[in-house]
């Protein structure tokens, strides 16, 4: 069985489930019909926004937003969502260089909740640079449905590089 490496954190027993599905063709079907909602979040500029009023209803008190884009080059998503260890790197080291948000392009056009669950986890490393309890702790204040979005998120990438295929 191949390593799904969006989901390389999850139980094996998750990962052979996942398996199934994509051998039966029902992932995207699956997701489709979960996420239906697109957002209308398309330029940089809304984007700002759009982080900017997450940040004023959840943390006010954190530091001031610098730029905020979606970064077509960001395959990251990849690298950053793909291990833990990779991206408190890349945002330990974000943090202490800017408050500079950079959001994969692949999220431009990703149902709606997707978009806000990788938000949430952008903010959240405004205050915590690495994935441990209180920023999960953030995330979940911020986003009761975080851990499942995150999940989803991860089956949502899986399905569409077994669709590049
Ligand atoms: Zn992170």
């Amino acid at each position: 069985m191949n390593v799904l490496k969006y989901l390389a954190g999850y139980p094996a027993h998750v990962q052979a489930r996942v398996h199934e599905l994509i051998a039966q063709g029902r992932l995207g079907a699956m997701l489709a019909e979960k996420y239906d909602q697109p957002h209308a979040v398309r330029s940089d500029g809304q984007l700002y926004d759009y982080v900017q009023a997450l940040k004023d209803r959840h943390l006010k008190k954190s530091v001031p937003l610098g730029k905020v884009i979606y970064d077509a080059r960001l395959q990251v998503v990849k690298h950053a969502l793909g291990t833990h260890t990779t991206i408190s790197r890349v945002q330990g080291d974000r943090l202490k260089t800017s408050r500079e948000i950079r959001i994969a392009g692949v999220f431009r056009d990703a149902p709606a909740e997707f978009l806000r669950m990788i938000v949430v986890h952008e903010l959240a490393h405004l205050k915590e640079a690495e994935h441990n309890k209180a920023f999960y702790q953030l995330c979940t204040h911020i986003e009761p449905d975080y851990h499942q979005l995150e999940f989803d998120m991860r089956l949502y990438l899986t399905h569409l590089e077994t669709e590049a295929r």
